[in-house]
């Protein structure tokens, strides 16, 4: 059956493909703001089901049936994955689908050679954009599943370290390039080639490839995990991008373009916000894990002050100023309407309430501000790491919701660790610290917290959500 748009001219779905990368654009732009950000994913998301519907419509890929098929299992998968996945495993859900961009560009890129080999008609283009495509997609497919079985704890998230490491890496990087050569000079050198002569050499490539992937992810350990998702996502765009250049097709280039930029931007301000170097955390397999042996550390003996809601109430009543840390926890608990109740009611009652949210609190970028975000705490009251520091020292209470390792002093003294060096926020400095936990156990790092010990910390042990809601009961009774 001919395609529906066929007849479509080759400047009618450029304008097309063109409307469709604009809606990209446009959508991102809307994403720079939490309160756009909604109508930016449905703006991009137009722009996707533009260009797919049209790309589908005109051009002779498959049987409509295959097609549809393809469609409905897909998007049953998708739709399960989004309804079934807790928010607090987003983090490895967007890491396998960076992992699936991967390995689709590399696939489609393998397909594509077998096209162009088909018909004879191989060109230069064809064979260095598809085995470029074969290498980043293979790369992180495997990387991204390593990444996301780390995250999810089916993989020991520990950093894997041996002899030659460096070495190793380089002999697979070397084989995957030097088949890519092949692929690519072979057709050239002897003319037509038999399809024998070159597929080997791309699936070597994709093989080598793929053990790269595993091998460059496997030494990184815990709190780096963060910017190897964000460098993952990166590289599954450019995949993406090199596979549209080996199909000649100029929204796959686009997008696949934005998504490598937009990556790398967030893996520089991750890179950024963690103070580790890019090469410092793809070749060093720096954050490692700390152990956790369930003990508490002595630093915490005889050192720990407990309160309760009635004793952080009065500290709030004669507060000025308060400033909220949330952290993991309270995703776990999903306290984040509680408190935003809480910082409504000070807020009643003259108290200037302000959230401090560190770039990798939570276990995504960006995890604090939607939640906050979806419990409608007005986005002028958020301020990142650098806004918030200076404040503390002017603050009364500060009230750590959940977070550990991004209040965790010891990253400014340690000069190793899985966090030393990352810049935190200094809530000690505040006249008062309020943990809000349910034990002294470790954060993502695993490393014992000395600001628990503290003598202007008071520990708030409980669930996250339910400590919150008891001290908006209390502070509304005496109010
Ligand atoms: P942490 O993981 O350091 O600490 C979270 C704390 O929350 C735990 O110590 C836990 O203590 C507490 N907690 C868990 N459940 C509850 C609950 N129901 N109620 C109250 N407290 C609870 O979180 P942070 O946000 O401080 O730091 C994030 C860490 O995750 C960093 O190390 C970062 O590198 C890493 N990471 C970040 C990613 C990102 O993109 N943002 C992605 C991947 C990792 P207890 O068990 O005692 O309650």
């Amino acid at each position: 059956m001919a395609p529906i748009l066929g007849n479509l001219s080759a400047s009618g779905l450029a304008f097309v493909y063109l409307v469709a990368g604009i809606l990209f654009i446009q959508g991102l732009r809307d994403m720079t703001h939490p309160r756009t950000a909604p109508r930016g994913n449905r703006i991009s998301a137009g722009g996707m089901a533009l260009a797919v519907v049209t790309t589908v419509l005109v051009t002779d890929i498959l049987s409509p049936i295959v097609l549809l098929a393809g469609i409905l299992v897909g998007a049953a998968v998708g739709g399960w994955l989004a309804i079934s996945v807790e928010t607090t495993e987003m983090p490895q859900l967007v890491g396998l689908f960076n992992g699936f961009g991967g390995g689709a560009s590399a696939l489609v890129a393998g397909a594509e050679l077998v096209d162009a080999f088909g018909t004879g008609a191989v060109q230069t283009s064809v064979t260095a954009t598809a085995a470029l495509a074969g290498i980043v997609g293979s790369v992180t497919f495997w990387g991204s599943a390593v990444a996301a079985g780390k995250l999810h704890g089916v993989i020991d998230d520990s950093s894997v370290r041996y002899t030659g490491e460096q070495v190793v890496k380089a002999l697979f990087l070397a084989i995957a390039v030097l088949s890519g050569l092949y692929l690519v000079v072979r057709p050239g050198l002897f003319g037509a080639v038999p399809l024998a002569g070159w597929v080997p050499s791309y699936w070597v490539l994709v093989a080598a490839a793929s053990v790269l992937g595993v091998l460059l992810v496997i030494p990184i350990g815990g709190a780096d995990m963060p910017v190897v998702i964000a460098l993952l996502n990166s590289y599954s765009g450019l995949a993406a991008a090199t596979t549209g250049f080996a199909l000649d097709n100029s929204v796959l280039i686009i997008a696949g373009t934005l998504v490598g930029a937009s990556g790398l931007i967030l893996t520089l301000i991750m890179c950024e916000s963690m103070n580790r170097s890019l090469t410092n955390v793809f070749l060093g397999g720096v954050g490692e894990t700390a152990d956790d042996d369930g003990e508490t550390p002595d630093i915490y003996e005889g050192n720990i002050t407990t309160t309760s809601s009635e004793e952080v109430e009065m500290l709030l009543d004669v507060a000025d100023r308060v400033v909220i840390v949330p952290g993991y926890g309270m995703a776990v608990a999903q306290a984040q309407h509680a408190v935003a109740e809480l910082a409504e009611l000070l807020d009643e009652n003259d108290v200037e309430v302000e959230f401090g949210i560190h770039p990798v609190a939570g276990r995504m970028p960006g995890h604090m501000n939607a939640l906050l975000a979806e419990a409608d705490v007005p986005y002028e009251k958020l301020r990142d790491l650098e806004e918030i520091n200076p404040t503390f020292s002017q603050t009364d209470v500060a009230i750590v919701i959940g977070a550990n390792d991004v209040v965790n002093p010891s990253a400014n003294t340690a000069d190793s660790g899985p966090i030393a060096g990352m810049p935190v926020l200094n809530v000690g400095e505040a006249r008062t610290v309020i943990v809000n936990k349910r034990s002294l156990s470790p954060g993502f790092s695993g490393v014992p917290n000395p600001l628990f010990a503290e003598d202007n910390t008071n520990m708030l042990f409980g669930d996250a959500k339910e400590s919150m809601q008891e001290l908006v009961n209390v502070y509304k009774e005496r109010h």
